[in-house]
């Protein structure tokens, strides 16, 4: 190849700008909340209401005034008055005077005239027409008003990927639907001659679509709509043919056939035909990914080793397509960790009592290694990880 007209060995993080900066902006829709997992809020939502709604009780026991009750103790239990009961949805309504008291319920709004709760636990003689305490009733085991969300705070932040806890707190702040970006469409196409789909019988030299599995599944994991272009053998006829099926995506994800050798028709095709941003990534594994465009769609060449293209999903790719940076953390390596001199590493890791070892098999092609591992430990590029150690990973 002549001297190439696109950059060559970019590093990770201009993998994944160069990645996002070619998707579109994406447009917005409203889903019902219990359906809004993994997706990415589209405005800022502000709480309908306060939460608790009144001032409550945080245990099931006696609400009564703070003041009454100062002295109680097993040895010298105070008498209060029942004066009634303060249920979850069907408050006490009248007032509590001093000496009273009233049966109250976790979450039961408080009455009017006390401050404070005695559990159940704590009480003796337990009613009808009085209760004998053994201790104080705390302030403390009053759940304020709002003391979780007042009514028009804002609380959740546009672009606040929706995990399972944040779509319970939507709908606690009283969304019955929330505005959300429409899913990226990504089509996903698997190359190679050798490459044939599980259930069927394997000649030797074949191998089953380990990629396209794997692939569809982070990418429905990251919220995307994928569309599965199948499989294409290595030519470029057929390989155009199947990018045709990409219409419609706002993004093509392949996999194979963008390294060095003869049959690598996906870089072939980009680098005379199409468009190229970048061609591979200073990184282990996965440095032969391409990123270009076909006809105005964006397309990003994983390459075929399976360890390889879910390396690469997961740190350049995934980040790029949800806006969502890699989460790392620091542990401390139990084993060394090798550097490269110009590339960074992600090695495949096993967690055990906080501390990272290396898994061992590093191979591109160890697909179990990705399985059993737990996470990847980031050597940057020139560095070396020694025993003792502290790490950056990424989990798995
Ligand atoms: P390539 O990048 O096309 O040179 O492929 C590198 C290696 O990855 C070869 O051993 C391929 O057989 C393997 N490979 C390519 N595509 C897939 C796939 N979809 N699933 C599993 N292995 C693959
Ligand atoms: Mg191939």
């Amino acid at each position: 190849m002549s001297q190439p007209t696109f950059p060559m060995h970019v590093s990770v993080a201009e993998a994944r700008d160069m990645l996002a900066a070619l998707l579109p902006r994406l447009e917005t829709e409203t889903v019902p909340v219990n359906r809004a997992l993994g997706r990415t809020l589209a405005a800022d939502l502000e709480a309908l209401v306060s939460h608790p709604s009144a001032t409550e009780s945080a245990l099931d026991g006696i609400a009564a005034r703070e003041a009454d009750t100062l002295g109680a103790s097993p040895g010298t239990p105070v008498r209060l008055k029942l004066v009634g009961e303060s249920r979850a949805g069907v408050p006490f309504g009248g007032q509590v005077s001093a000496g009273e008291c009233v049966r109250i319920y976790t979450g039961a709004p408080l009455p009017a005239g006390v401050d404070a709760i005695c559990p159940v636990e704590e009480l003796e003689d337990n009613g009808p027409e009085h209760v004998l305490l053994r201790r104080p009733a705390f302030p403390g085991d009053v759940r304020p008003e709002g003391g979780d969300f007042r009514a028009s705070e804002v609380i959740m932040r546009a672009g606040l990927r929706l995990s399972a806890p944040r779509v319970a707190l939507a709908a606690a702040l009283g969304h019955a639907e929330v505005p959300v970006r429409r899913k990226l469409r990504v089509a996903l196409l698997s190359t190679g001659d050798e490459v044939i789909e599980p259930g069927a019988v394997l000649q030797p030299g074949q191998v089953y679509d380990s990629n396209r599995a794997g692939l569809s599944a982070m990418l429905r994991e990251s919220g995307c709509e994928v569309s599965e272009l199948g499989h294409a053998p290595d030519s470029p006829a057929s390989l155009q043919a199947a990018i045709a099926g990409a219409g419609g995506a706002d993004v093509l994800l392949t996999s194979g056939g963008v390294s060095m050798g003869k049959y690598d028709f996906m870089r072939d095709l980009l680098i005379e035909r199409g468009r190229v941003a970048f061609w591979k990534v200073r990184m282990r594994p996965g440095g032969p990914a391409i990123l270009g465009g076909w006809n105005g769609l964006p397309v990003f060449g994983l390459p075929g080793n399976p360890v390889s293209s879910l390396v690469v999903f997961h740190v350049v790719v995934r980040p790029a397509l949800t806006g969502q940076p890699v989460q790392s953390l620091k542990l401390r390596a139990a084993t060394p960790f090798r550097g490269l001199k110009d590339k960074t590493a992600f090695w495949r890791g096993v967690i055990r009592d906080g501390e990272v070892h290396d898994y061992g098999q590093q191979g591109s092609g160890i697909l179990r290694s990705l399985s059993d591992a737990d996470a990847l430990v980031i050597v940057p590029e020139g560095g070396a990880v020694e025993t003792g150690d502290t790490v950056d990973v990424v989990l798995l």
